[in-house]
């Protein structure tokens, strides 16, 4: 008896969140994302499984929630931006995130790219989402408990790499490992923070500056 209410309570979650996911998607439409790849990734992926149950009416509504550790799970509209600009409408090869949080957008990318790496520097943080990632069982992405502001030589080089924390100024370790026509993705300033593209071309490196954002500071050294 119990085993059948339980079983009713879950599938009713479960339709609400899809019909609500669905609907973040076409707020994210509305919105100016137009990258299909990026919306049905994110269509797929259950956003309020990578935050604490307490809060996961609210996983989505688009603002950023709070994961723990003082740090923040970004916002939907700033997961798929970022991811969009990522990819620039191409296939994405291997990737790096630095700053997994939550692994939400880690997720997302997994879904997107043949092959991520994540680095996050919270080892506690790190080890709750390992927990909540193990039953996604999601085969190509790999995570490792890291300052990300050097990358991630060992894995070198990628074709894409999206920063989920602000930098005082681009990293040069970041922009040594992108691969020719590889793409850095990443939030720059301090107090007015810019989101960032820089794509490694023959000619050299190009930016752009996107639009002004808010994110958590990339910080040097693990904890
Ligand atoms: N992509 C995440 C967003 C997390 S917020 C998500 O979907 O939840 C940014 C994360 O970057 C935080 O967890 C913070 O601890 C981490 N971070 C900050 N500086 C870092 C660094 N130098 N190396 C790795 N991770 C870092």
């Amino acid at each position: 008896m119990a085993g059948s209410v339980k079983a009713v309570v879950t599938s009713g979650i479960g339709m609400t969140s899809d019909r609500t996911r669905a609907r973040m998607v076409e707020r994210l439409r509305a919105a100016g994302i137009t990258d299909e790849t990026v919306l049905s990734a994110m269509l797929a992926v259950p956003r309020h499984a990578f935050v604490d149950e307490a809060i996961a009416s609210r996983a989505y509504d688009d603002s950023a929630l709070p994961i723990g550790w003082g740090q923040t799970i970004s916002a939907p509209y700033i997961v798929a931006r970022m991811i969009a600009l990522l990819r620039a409408g191409k296939k994405l090869g291997k990737v790096l995130e630095v700053g997994t949080g939550c692994g939400y957008q880690a997720a997302v990318l997994a879904r997107v790219a043949r092959e991520v790496y994540s680095v996050e520097r919270i080892g506690q943080l790190l080890e709750k989402t390992r927990a909540r990632l193990w039953p996604l069982k999601i085969r190509n992405l790999r995570l490792k408990h890291t300052d990300g502001s050097h990358g991630l030589p060992e894995a070198a080089p990628y074709d894409g790499i999206i920063v989920a924390a602000a930098a005082t100024r681009v990293p040069e370790a970041l922009l040594a490992q992108l691969a020719p026509g590889g793409r850095l993705v990443i939030p720059v300033g301090v107090d007015e923070q810019q989101l960032m593209v820089v794509e490694k071309r023959e000619e050299g490196f190009v930016e752009s500056v996107i639009e002004a954002v808010r994110f958590v500071p990339l910080l040097g050294d693990t904890a």
